[in-house]
């Protein structure tokens, strides 16, 4: 007879990729219940995704993850775009930077996915104090939900019924190809069935160990094949492509000369090439497949694919080059497909994230990141609803806001994929090439989208964005950059200094990652007596408010900037304890108070004009738990204050 035991947990989290681990990387800071299970026995070791953006690292610093990831990685700089010559020869024809600059303290940077899943269990270990793992080998085999307690987001309620079953070493491994000996990425590739339903039937049958698992909130972070979005009967909409892609993790032998810089090389008629250079020596080489099509059911032969045929393609695209090598490390082909889930959440106790939403190319280096983002929005989300802290309708947000980024993920990678899979023009009479001009330009707009930077939520209980806010914001912060505050968008970061020490800090990175809402007083010159009377009662609100007084420091982290010089303002004389607390233990918070101001060291950050924030009147932002900034207002104790408490008395519990 099986042994079945039965368990309780508060989110039950399916599938360990970028996705699950970002996501189980929340409940660790906010110390929620949590189980992660995933159905293979070990984690990926090498290949698969391998570019992180700036957001990603922005986001994965605010964890205290992003310092390993950096020192590890090889850095892009330099994208190089190579195309044919009138002899038909190809041959550079621009040198640009990899991405824009000072649009974030960081750029893009490349490390395989499986060293960035293990910087993520290292966090998920020290921050749940070993209380959560990944169950590997374990894999969800029925998901039943009591529609009738769904709508109840107290605390005793576990509407979701989940049955684990726990699989052999064997049935855990996926299998390789048998075609080379080099590790494959064939079992995660859309040219691969998925084995999940297999799985099941054969576990079943051996009436392996099982368990019952009763859930507050489940997220199916499960791949493109997801399990938990067939379960819902969700679907993905779009098309798959007749592009296939071989990808090579090589340690390449060549005389091309920028084998070390990021590469788009399109060749006369071989097809096109994405070179991007990795850790260790490695190049990845995404190489585009000419001669295998798919067939008439719409799917290619994967069979015919080795890594012999993709380096073959390789040496044409790239010739009068040489290009071979001794060393292979990682091998792949895949279909381009790009589609997007139907729905994100089931009544907001179900939910998808990642490629179990959304499927495309993998040239923009966007799925392992948009991925990680979809978590990082929900994360927290699920974290303060469990905690009764937070409103559950706040759950809705996490589909209107992402499934808008990975509508227009999936718009941008049409466009990309097109004019990157496609032959050059011959001139400007040949109407069915890719103009190479128009390449660049895309590739250059494109790159701010990629970045990941330039995600702007929509209007909701997160996100007071009306059209009066709209017009009010626009008065106090005045350019249209990504380095201004801006409703719905991420806060930026410039650099401040501690008033106590005159430390230089990035701004940005005081707003940690520990599940709280930030209230950020831009102060203005506290040196003007208007300004320190409007700063002193607007201080005084936030002092007396008994809405807040429940939230204020432990779910609302008060930070303040004023713009006078920092020697002529003095942090207890000039500041309510309020914005700097004291304890009677701990004495003074000298860490709460920041002035934009010039440093001894590195400069003057110039934050105030950044931002774009007037330097005598200020103004107020509060920032959600994801650093996107939610309330802009006047920094004053009437209207401005009202608007502070209006947003949080909509976002969270009580009256
Ligand atoms: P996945 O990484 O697919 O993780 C899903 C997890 O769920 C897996 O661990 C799987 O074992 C588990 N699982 C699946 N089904 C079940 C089940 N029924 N029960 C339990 N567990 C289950 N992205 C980039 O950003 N940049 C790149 O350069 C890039 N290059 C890529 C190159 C290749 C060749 C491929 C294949 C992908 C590439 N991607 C890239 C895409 C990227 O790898 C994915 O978008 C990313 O891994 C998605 O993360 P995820 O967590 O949603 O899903």
């Amino acid at each position: 007879k099986p042994e079945t035991s039965e368990s309780k947990c508060d989110v039950l989290i399916v599938g360990a990729g970028p996705a699950g681990l970002m996501l189980a990387t929340w409940m660790a800071h906010c110390g929620i219940n949590a189980r992660i299970v995933d159905k293979r026995g070990t984690k990926i070791f090498s290949g698969q995704a391998d570019g992180l953006q700036m957001r990603s690292l922005e986001v994965l610093d605010s964890f205290g993850i992003a310092d390993r990831v950096w020192k590890e990685a090889n850095h892009l700089i330099e994208m190089c775009m190579w195309n044919p010559g009138e002899d038909g020869k190809i041959r550079r024809s621009d040198r640009v930077p990899d991405m824009p600059d000072g649009i974030s303290r960081f750029y893009q940077i490349v490390l395989h996915q499986g060293r960035i899943e293990r910087f993520f269990l290292d966090n998920i270990k020290k921050y749940s104090k070993d209380t959560l793992h990944v169950e590997r080998g374990v894999l969800p085999e029925s998901l039943d939900i009591s529609e009738n307690l769904c709508g109840d987001h107290s605390a005793d309620n576990y509407p979701l019924t989940v049955k684990l079953r726990h699989l052999t070493d064997e049935e855990a491994t996926p299998a390789q190809s048998t075609s080379s000996t080099i590790q494959d990425g064939l079992f995660r590739s859309n040219m691969v069935e998925d084995d999940t339903d297999d799985l099941i039937r054969r576990s079943k049958e051996k009436q392996g160990t099982t368990e019952i698992i009763k859930a507050k909130y489940m997220v199916g972070c499960d791949g493109a094949h997801s399990w938990t979005r067939r379960q819902l009967g969700f679907q993905l909409e779009g098309e798959p492509t007749d592009f296939i892609w071989g990808v090579l993790d090589i340690i390449p032998i060549t005389d091309f000369p920028d084998i070390r810089s990021r590469c788009a090389i399109h060749s006369a008629s071989s097809g096109s090439m994405m070179v991007i250079p990795r850790e260790n020596k490695l190049v990845r080489l995404y190489i585009q497949l000419t001669e295998i099509k798919p067939d008439a059911s719409g799917r290619a032969d994967r069979s015919k694919i080795t890594p012999s045929t993709i380096i073959s393609a390789a040496q044409k695209i790239i010739a009068p080059y040489n290009l071979t090598y001794e060393y292979c490390d990682w091998w792949t082909a895949y279909q381009i497909g790009q589609r997007v889930g139907t729905n994100f959440d089931y009544k907001s106790r179900v939910f998808l994230a990642g490629d179990a939403v959304h499927t495309h190319s993998p040239k923009a280096g966007q799925g392992m990141n948009v991925s990680m983002q979809d978590a990082f929005n929900l994360g927290w989300k699920l974290g303060l609803v469990v905690k009764g802290i937070t409103q559950p309708s706040i759950l809705q947000t996490y589909q209107t806001e992402r499934r808008k980024v990975a509508q227009d993920l999936i718009d941008f990678d049409h466009r990309f994929s097109r004019l990157f899979s496609g032959r050059p023009a011959k001139d400007v009479l040949d109407e069915t090439g890719v103009n190479m001009t128009e390449f660049k330009e895309a590739f250059l707009k494109g790159n701010l989208f990629a970045s990941g930077l330039s995600v702007d939520y929509g209007a909701s209980q997160l996100v007071a964005k009306d059209k009066t806010a709209e017009a009010q914001v626009a008065q106090i912060t005045k350019n249209e950059d990504l380095s201004v505050i801006k409703l719905g968008m991420r806060f930026p970061s410039h650099q401040v200094l501690n008033q106590a020490d005159g430390r230089p800090w990035q701004f940005q990175t005081r707003l940690k990652s520990d599940g709280r809402f930030r209230l950020i007083i831009f102060a203005g010159n506290v040196l003007s007596p208007t300004q320190s009377a409007l700063l002193n009662s607007f201080a005084a609100k936030l002092a007396s408010s008994s809405f807040l007084a429940k939230y204020i420091y432990s779910t609302i982290d008060v930070l303040t900037c004023h713009s006078a010089p920092r020697t002529a303002v003095d942090l207890l004389r000039d500041f309510p304890e309020v914005l700097h607390p004291f304890d009677p233990k701990l004495g003074w918070d000298y860490e709460s108070v920041y002035v934009d101001d010039v440093s001894y060291h590195q400069g003057f950050g110039d934050a105030y004009v950044k931002y774009g924030v007037d330097k005598e009147k200020g103004c107020v932002v509060v920032t959600r738990p994801d650093q996107y900034v939610g309330y802009v207002g006047e920094l004053d104790p009437d209207k401005g204050w009202e608007g502070v408490e209006g947003y949080f008395k909509g976002v969270f519990v009580g009256k």
